[in-house]
């Protein structure tokens, strides 16, 4: 698995590349896992209202490159959480359990077709907030990123209605 980190300050790239790479143990075979290539981008997500991204690059058929983005206001919980929420979706959509069909802006989900877009009931969205809450107990009990904390930059992430990401460009449109 290659992980390249750009942007963000020098404790965030550490903090996103150990974090990765001690997830990618939990999510993805150790058959997959040589193929897997992830550029991430920590940057200011204010203009997307989102706080993370992950998308597939070149094909979805069996997706091996990814984009995450991770915005970088984050405090340290919940930049650790949103790359775990992120690296979830990349494990379904690598694991083909996520398929986006832009040109028939179809959406399939473990083989089935999704209808309804309801942003926090959407399988793939339930499983990835319950992983980042279970990834994130088990990483501190391992004691893994202990060195990295850092407070929140802005008050603004408090408001609910920012998203965690926008996963699934099918449903944002639709929305
Ligand atoms: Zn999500």
């Amino acid at each position: 698995m290659i992980v390249k980190i750009r942007s963000g300050s020098q404790q965030q790239r550490r903090a996103a590349k150990k974090a990765i790479n001690w997830c990618a143990d939990k999510l993805l075979s150790k058959r997959i896992q040589p193929y897997i290539f992830i550029e991430v981008i920590i940057r200011d997500m204010t203009r997307d209202n989102c706080l993370g991204f992950c998308s597939w690059t070149e094909d979805n058929l069996r997706p091996r490159d990814f984009l995450i983005e991770i915005d970088n206001r984050q405090g340290s919980k919940r930049f650790l959480q949103t790359i775990f929420h992120e690296m979830t979706h990349l494990k379904q959509y690598a694991k083909n359990e996520l398929k986006e069909y832009l040109r028939d802006h179809k959406v399939m989900w473990k083989g089935q077709e999704i209808t309804s877009y309801n942003y926090r009931k959407c399988p793939w969205e339930i499983e990835a907030y319950k992983t980042e809450k279970e990834l994130y107990k088990q990483m501190q009990v391992e004691g893994v990123c202990k060195e990295y904390s850092w407070g929140e930059k802005y008050h603004w992430i408090k408001d609910k209605k920012v998203h965690k990401d926008l996963i699934c460009q099918i449903t944002q449109q639709k929305k």
